[in-house]
């Protein structure tokens, strides 16, 4: 890495001890940037990266709720608004007991150069608790959404701040949160969240787009090798909702899908994963893959170990950060993979994204191969803001371009940097020189 960002680097990381996730994801961007520097000696005087590496505001603060045994539970939410360089801070919010403080600003620090891609006016923000929905009555998830809104209303609104969905917030905790905010402003403000109801003010195609997006991006990369999904071998991980939609989106195309898993283990389904069962298990009985295998002929389930021994032609991490390391890169790429589209955010590990570059694999990194959730969420905020809502179809087809677009900005910047087929390269310096054009045009702030 360039001498410069080095030091400023070192400088990130010392000021935010303890935050590995921040780390990796800081480093990961700004081994992209020294050619943008080099060209561009203005962005260090005004201390872009600096400045970037600072959140505008981190909120942290208590949540106080009752369980159904009248107990008082206590959780810890966060919001961090990274910037709102382009737009209102902008990125969902995750429920899981991992969530600390490092694990937010990763998230925030990756959505400031995804909803950049995605060419909509969207700065980057995230949030979440440690509070874990597992096993939690309906409820108990209310109970907790409305304390949580109790706080976060203060900071948030549809020109301030937009939160929506990640991992352990669906529609059913968008819907608590909606009704808790409506309830204490007394404002029917569609566009303060997005991921709502499509009878509330959502937008169809919203619970499918991460997913689709994520196939879409992958397709394109496919083609700049001659090829399509049609008659690959797919490996998904996960079985949320990012997860069933890629499976659902990479069959239409013609894949078989043989692979997902959940926190437990994976199934095998060699037949092609059958996304209406899965759908029915996983979405309507909040159940176990495990279930999935006991109710369909022919598929085994591995108790434990890793969806990433099934070999694939294609690999969509669509589970967590960090899921997919070095040693199964390794094996994936010895067994005949092809690419990799990140449905997750940073679900390769820094030695498995290498691995992947070295061996020539097509490599698309989450900031740009998942951004189609966020970018339906901004077309979720257009049409909340005209008072309209589009059809699946003219919806679908906003996505597609959006992500054909976010693929071919990302291909046409690493050819301009010399760097052809490195999506990672494209993805950060295409994403970052939109931020940094706006912050410098809008001083120093
Ligand atoms: N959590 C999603 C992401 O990682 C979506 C955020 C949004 O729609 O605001 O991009």
């Amino acid at each position: 890495m360039d001498a410069r960002l080095e030091a400023i680097r070192d400088t990130v990381l010392a000021r935010n001890p303890g935050e590995a996730e921040f780390h990796q994801a800081v480093v990961e961007v700004f081994e992209s940037l020294g050619p943008v520097h080099d060209r561009h000696p203005e962005l260090l005087e005004a201390a872009i990266l600096e400045r970037l590496c600072e959140p505008e505001r981190q909120i942290i603060f208590r949540v106080p709720w009752t369980d159904d045994a009248g107990r008082v539970q206590i959780n810890r939410g966060f919001r961090v608004e990274f910037n709102s360089a382009l737009g209102p801070y902008k990125g969902g919010l995750r429920f899981h007991p991992s969530v600390y403080l490092g694990i937010v600003k990763f998230l925030g620090f990756e959505q400031i150069f995804k909803n950049a891609l995605t060419g909509m006016p969207i700065g980057g923000g995230k949030g979440g608790s440690d509070f874990d929905p597992r096993g939690r009555s309906d409820a108990e998830v209310m109970r907790f959404c409305q304390s949580f809104m109790t706080e976060l209303y203060r900071h948030i609104g549809e020109y301030t701040d937009v939160p929506a969905g990640d991992i352990g917030v669906g529609g059913r905790e968008i819907g608590y949160l909606f009704g808790q905010y409506k309830r204490i402003t007394n404002r029917y403000e569609s566009g303060v969240l997005t991921g709502k109801g499509i009878s509330w003010g959502g937008s169809l195609v919203r619970p499918e787009a991460t997913g689709f997006g994520t196939v879409i991006f992958t397709q394109e990369m496919l083609k700049t090798r001659g090829t399509s999904f049609d008659g690959q071998r797919v490996v998904v991980s996960g079985s949320g909702n990012v997860a069933i939609n890629a499976i659902a989106k990479a069959q239409s195309l013609g894949a078989t899908v043989v692979a997902c898993s959940d926190s437990s283990g994976y199934v095998v389904d060699e037949a092609g994963v059958d996304v209406g069962l899965l759908r029915a298990v996983k979405e309507v009985e909040r159940g176990r893959l495990k279930d999935y295998a006991e109710r369909r002929a022919g598929v085994s389930y591995v108790d434990g170990g890793s969806v990433w021994d099934v070999d694939a032609t294609v690999a969509l991490p669509c589970a967590t950060q960090n899921e997919l390391d070095g040693g199964a890169a390794a094996r994936l790429v010895r067994n005949g993979l092809l690419a990799v589209g990140e449905g997750a955010n940073m679900p390769s590990t820094r030695d498995a994204v290498a691995v992947f570059q070295d061996a020539g694999v097509l490599f698309g990194p989450g900031k740009a191969a998942n951004a189609g959730g966020v970018a339906t969420s901004a077309l979720e905020m257009q049409q909340n803001a005209s008072r309209d809502s589009w059809s699946f179809e003219h919806t679908e087809e906003r996505l597609t371009e959006i992500m054909v677009g976010i693929h071919d900005r990302c291909a046409a910047t690493a050819d301009e940097y010399g760097e052809p087929g490195n999506y990672v390269l494209g993805a950060n310096i295409g994403g970052f020189v939109k931020v940094a054009d706006a912050m410098l045009a809008q001083g120093l702030i």
